[in-house]
């Protein structure tokens, strides 16, 4: 197949009789923003050296070869890649990007049988016990987000080819493994983690439906949301969360959970990823069959189940770095945190926490998801990019070394590597939100938006600042988080009335051009303390001793009674960089050291902190960092 990609966007025109532009699934807001200062230049790196760097020939392999034999997942990344390169097309528009992405759907679309199954695996696997069907979620959603492009107006029109291509393929899953499947069992059966894997291709079901409107994909969404639910063995998403049982205490209710201790689990529930793409998918199919049924109480059970376990998820899982899972799995590590936990932060858990956090921000327009989703891009998230841009980190410690994924199937990537920069996305989506009416600010960065300029060196500085480029009346929503708890706001110099933290400030008036809104943040470095162990932030941002700094003994602990939890930390300064490698850095005399007996042992010592995310950015093994510290022990303890 030969598609001419043609390179002419119409967005501001288009955007606004285009069917979806309600819809955050895909392409959503992405023209709208264009990302400056450090922030933009590290997305400009990864879209031409990750996004860009991609071979669409070598991802797309295997579709046209199907050798798959051992059960893997080579059929995730093409849909994964098309996940971000649709979104970053209409970002940073250039003929490169068109030309891969007509590349990787020209040899899709040519892999597809006459069955409908687009995939790797021979007949006799196919929708069986490997990762098959989480392979097919990933190229409906790659399929869908070119079709969604087609309609966008900016591309060459394929004449719902990619949009058929879906069907059929969706179409294949249903006849294999949807009610009374040739295959003889349940979609939640197939594949691993109670169903987790599988189950997850919800959510491009439901796009899909959303898409065409035909009634038979809301229906086998509905069929996936039984399994979801109703099996005993099965994932049990709804009510084991309605009951209140933690994310990491979910086996064991009607499953055999396995004790082998590998990766890929056939029963167990604590696969953090696969779960929370899961309810990401239940939060999709709520929205669209509410349109249908009305606020039924099932209904409202399936979104409550979601934001439940979010919650949870919150209390429990979510450390600091807002990076959550030990080795995938969800383990209590919040109150864990301060340990040598193996494989922390899987880049997967972290961009799929920022996806899910970003539907629950639409869902609930609670701006305590947004804090979530700042905390986590700033630490978790652009600590496991690899500075210039080129990949993502498998897993991310808090205190170690930065290092390269893995290979997975064979193949010269992995998961990780491969969703890293959907993550980014969650961030610039969720920037501003300008509908003409509303202009919703959930993050502060030096940015174009929509009507706007806005100038901040945040969160390095406590300050943001914007300039209307437009004129008339609209509603500017600002989030003001919940850490900052004295946020300032001022317009056109005038500092306003009922900012509070954990809301949205609303600034109602009729814009004239040039009009300033400046908001001062309060920012102070914050003492987190478990367990004779102690860690900092600030804002929303973990800060990091790192051995480039040369400051000395990172396991040297602090005095006992000196730090406290919650506690404001003095003596901390912003300090200029020694290096471009590290974005922020603060000075800071503590109480460290051993020998406070003695006058001069009883000094503070002056050292070094950097931001989380550029600690140990060198990925050498001799960079090494560290977040939390111990503190002394007393004798009656
Ligand atoms: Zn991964």
């Amino acid at each position: 197949m030969n598609f001419r990609a043609i390179p002419v966007f119409v967005l501001a025109a288009g955007a606004a009789t285009f069917a979806l532009a309600a819809s955050r699934d895909s392409i959503d807001n992405i023209g709208e923003t264009r990302l400056k200062g450090p922030l933009g230049e590290k997305l400009d790196r990864m879209i031409e050296r990750h996004v860009l760097g991609t071979d669409l020939n070598y991802i797309t392999a295997p579709f046209m070869e199907k050798t798959e034999t051992k059960g893997w997942w080579q059929t995730e990344f093409w849909g994964k890649w098309m996940h971000s390169a649709i979104p970053y097309s209409h970002y940073a528009p250039s003929d490169r990007m068109y030309n891969a992405i007509e590349t990787g759907i020209g040899r899709i679309l040519e892999s597809q049988e006459p069955s409908g199954y687009i995939g790797n695996y021979p007949d006799e696997l196919r929708c069986g016990e490997g990762w098959d069907v989480w392979g097919m979620k990933y190229t409906l959603m790659g399929l869908l987000h070119d079709y969604d492009n087609e309609q966008r107006g900016g591309w060459v029109s394929r004449m719902n080819v990619p949009l058929d291509a879906a069907k059929k393929l969706c179409d294949y899953v249903i006849a294999e493994i949807g009610p009374n499947g040739r295959r003889g069992r349940e979609l939640w059966q197939t594949g691993n983690w109670s169903g987790y894997a599988s189950s997850s291709i919800l959510e491009p079901v439901v796009w899909l439906y959303r898409r065409t409107n035909e009634k038979k994909y809301l229906d086998f969404a509905t069929y996936i949301v039984k399994g979801m639910s109703e099996p005993e063995s099965g994932p049990r998403l709804v009510d084991l969360a309605l009951k209140g049982v933690s994310v990491a205490d979910r086996n064991g209710y009607g499953n055999k959970p396995d004790t082998h201790g590998g990766y890929v689990m056939k029963h167990n529930r604590w696969k953090s990823y696969e779960m929370m793409s899961c309810y990401q998918g239940i939060l999709d199919y709520v929205e669209e069959k509410e349109k249908l049924d009305g606020c039924t109480e099932a209904l409202r059970n399936l979104r409550k189940a979601a934001i439940m376990t979010a919650d949870d998820i919150v209390k429990e899982e979510i450390n600091l770095a807002g990076g959550c899972a030990c080795s995938e799995a969800w383990y209590h590590g919040a109150r864990k945190q301060h340990l040598p936990y193996l494989h922390l932060h899987e880049t997967c858990v972290t961009t799929t926490w920022m996806r899910f956090c970003e539907k629950l921000l639409e869902v609930t327009d609670d701006p305590k998801w947004a804090d979530q989703i700042e905390r986590t891009f700033y630490n978790a998230y652009l600590a496991a990019m690899k500075p210039d841009g080129s990949e993502f980190a498998g897993y991310t410690p808090l205190s170690g070394n930065r290092w390269h994924g893995q290979h997975h199937c064979y193949m010269h990537t992995d998961c990780c590597t491969a969703n890293g920069p959907r993550g980014f996305l969650c961030f610039l989506k969720e920037l501003c939100r300008n509908d003409g009416k509303t202009a919703t600010f959930n993050f502060y960065a030096s940015a174009l938006v929509k009507g706007f300029d806005m100038y901040s060196l945040y969160p390095r500085a406590n300050y943001a600042r914007i300039v209307s480029h437009t004129e008339g009346p609209l509603a500017m929503r600002l989030r003001i988080p919940a850490w900052s708890a004295k946020t300032v706001v001022k317009v056109n110099g005038a500092a306003q009335d009922g900012v509070k933290p954990g809301s949205y400030f609303t600034v109602s008036r009729d814009w004239k051009l040039g009009d300033i809104v400046e908001i001062t943040f309060d920012m102070p470095v914050v003492a987190h303390v478990i367990d004779h162990s102690v860690a900092f932030t600030r804002g929303p941002v973990l800060l990091a001793r790192d051995s480039r700094f040369a400051d000395g003994d990172m396991t040297e602990p602090f005095r006992r009674g000196v730090v406290a939890d919650g506690k404001r930390m003095d003596g901390f300064s912003a300090v200029r960089t020694p290096s471009d490698d590290i974005w922020m850095a603060f000075s800071a005399t503590l109480p460290i050291g051993s020998h406070h007996e003695n006058p001069e042992g009883a000094n503070g010592l002056a050292v070094m902190f950097c931001d989380y995310a550029s600690a140990g950015n060198l990925w050498q093994p001799s960079n090494y960092y560290r977040t939390w510290f111990p503190v002394e022990y007393g004798p009656e303890e």
